[in-house]
């Protein structure tokens, strides 16, 4: 039978063992919505790369949509689980028979098992399960270091010196292919949003094995320390840089994190760095992409907290020329020049403006999958809806990751040079962030008093004496 393989399945796992495979390229797809320029740039450059290194086995089909081409292969095809609910439907109805994904490390059925009646879904507990399921940093039972969790050695505020002064990660030199792909990007015309420029993420699987090398030898034992923090002029401080190549498919979690732990025991890097990566790809990763299935459409539409702030258009359109507040204005510039920005800045740079702004967490939500390199929509809602946004009603989190500018000025070097000070809560001057931290209290007051890891912040706000004056400015800002 033939297999038909979407972009984000390009690795071994998925087209080994297939004669005949079919890709295919959907014109109506790329142009569904404003996607980052630099990510449509991705997934077109992969399949095409993926196709040229497979003629005779893999065919890639040019077509104004997916549901068209299928009809006009006219054959019965297989394919494996895709990325997103929509995605999955469309292949029920058009009679392709769907397979277990093979790009995760646990199943559907053991995560079902897993999770059995649950409500709340700790991530804590799902990552000791998948270190004990995939004896992954452990002594017999026991987790290696007699801890699971290394995270308190894993805060580091940012060096003073402004960069993290790690070795770079490995950049991709670009070929003929993407050369072909950016000409027929120009001559799309696509509603695309965000800067074209120089691609900077693995996006075959040699050149995946390539960054994950790179990444393990030189910038793993770095990868820990500092991992909440936040430079100006240093965009991808010791971080993996391997979101893209594992959403497409392109490495399996598990040769990664077996790979991490040998350099744990190799002595090539420290307990606390290889822990901490180890969580992000088995824990989070993993529970991310189950979570999105097992909780089904109606968890993306959560919103305890009743935001409907529409997205301004800078901020949807990535223009942040005008923006002040430094920490605000360089994610976005990130944004905007790579399609990427670390953790942190996507947590509690932009998820906090947002959270703290009332932006609707559905379209945040999209504007999350559209604007990022490494988004697609399984990846999005357990983050967006639940970790960043706390639109869930605590599903995911204990707590909604709300944080003024004291926070800020703490792990990243932003505040030094703001035209906003992080102090302040009233006036010209006051950081949107800060005063946006109460004024967000203040909104929801009723709601958090009853969470006990809320119960301080609450108790502050009521000390507050200047509480009319915040809530007044912060309900009209406009200048950010
Ligand atoms: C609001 C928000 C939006 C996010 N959007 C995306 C997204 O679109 N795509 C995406 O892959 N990740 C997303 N993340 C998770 C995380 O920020 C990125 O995976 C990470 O920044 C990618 O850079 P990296 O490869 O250098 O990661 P590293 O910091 O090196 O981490 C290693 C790997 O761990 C995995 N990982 C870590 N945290 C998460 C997580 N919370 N969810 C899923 N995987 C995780 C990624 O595969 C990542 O490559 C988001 C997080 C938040 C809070």
């Amino acid at each position: 039978m033939t297999l038909l393989l979407f972009g984000d399945q390009l690795g071994p796992q998925f087209h080994s063992g297939h004669d005949e495979i079919v890709m295919i390229e959907s014109a109506a797809a790329l142009r569904r919505k404003p996607y980052h320029r630099q990510k449509l740039h991705l997934v077109l450059s992969g399949m095409r790369h993926l196709a040229a290194e497979f003629p005779g086995r893999i065919t890639l089909v040019r077509a104004n949509g997916y549901r068209e081409a299928i009809r006009e292969l006219d054959r019965p095809l297989v394919a494996y689980q895709p990325g997103s609910a929509a995605a999955h439907r469309m292949l029920l109805d058009l009679g392709v028979e769907v397979l277990p994904t093979p790009a995760f490390a646990l199943s559907r059925e053991e995560f079902s098992a897993w999770a059995g009646t649950r409500e709340r879904f700790l991530m804590e507990d799902f990552y000791r399960y998948q270190r004990t399921r995939f004896d992954v940093l452990m002594e017999g039972e026991k987790p290696v270091g007699g801890r699971w969790n290394f995270d308190t050695d894993n805060r580091e505020p940012p060096p003073k010196r402004g960069l993290l002064g790690v070795p770079a990660p490995w950049w991709p030199e670009e070929d003929e292919i993407d050369a072909q792909v950016r000409a027929d990007l120009d001559a799309m015309d696509l509603p695309a949003v965000g800067r074209d420029g120089p691609r900077r993420f693995a996006i075959t699987r040699e050149e995946a094995l390539k960054a994950l090398g790179v990444f393990l030898r030189d910038r793993l034992p770095h990868f820990g320390p500092h991992e909440d923090a936040v430079l100006t002029k240093d965009w991808t401080m010791a971080h993996s840089l391997l979101s893209v190549p594992l959403n497409h498919g392109l490495l399996h979690p598990l040769e990664v994190v077996y790979a991490a732990e040998d350099a744990y025991r190799d002595g090539a890097a420290p307990l606390a760095s290889v822990e901490g990566f180890v969580r992000q790809v088995l824990g989070w990763r993993e529970y991310v992409w189950h979570l999105y299935w097992h909780l089904g459409p109606e968890y993306q539409r959560r919103n305890g907290f009743r935001a409907t702030a529409a997205l301004p258009s800078w901020w949807a359109e990535l223009r942040p020329a005008t923006v002040r507040a430094a920490c605000l204005r360089t994610a976005l510039e990130g944004v905007r020049d790579h399609g990427w920005v670390h953790h942190i800045q996507r947590l509690m740079v932009l998820g906090n403006h947002a959270l703290q702004r009332g932006y609707d967490p559905a379209a945040l939500n999209d504007w999350f999958v559209t604007s990022f390199v490494d988004g697609f929509p399984w990846v999005m809602p357990v983050n967006v809806i639940g970790m960043s946004q706390h639109a869930d009603g605590g599903v995911i989190a204990t707590k909604p990751y709300l944080s003024g500018g004291a926070y800020l000025n703490r792990m990243t070097d932003h505040c030094a040079t703001c035209w906003f000070d992080p102090k302040r809560r009233t006036g010209e001057r006051a950081c949107p962030f800060t005063a946006g931290y109460w004024a967000w209290l203040d909104r929801h007051e009723a709601q958090v008093s009853g969470n006990h890891r809320m119960r301080r912040a609450v108790q502050g706000l009521r000390r507050i004496s200047e509480l009319d004056e915040v809530r007044a400015r912060e309900r009209d800002r406009e200048i950010f």
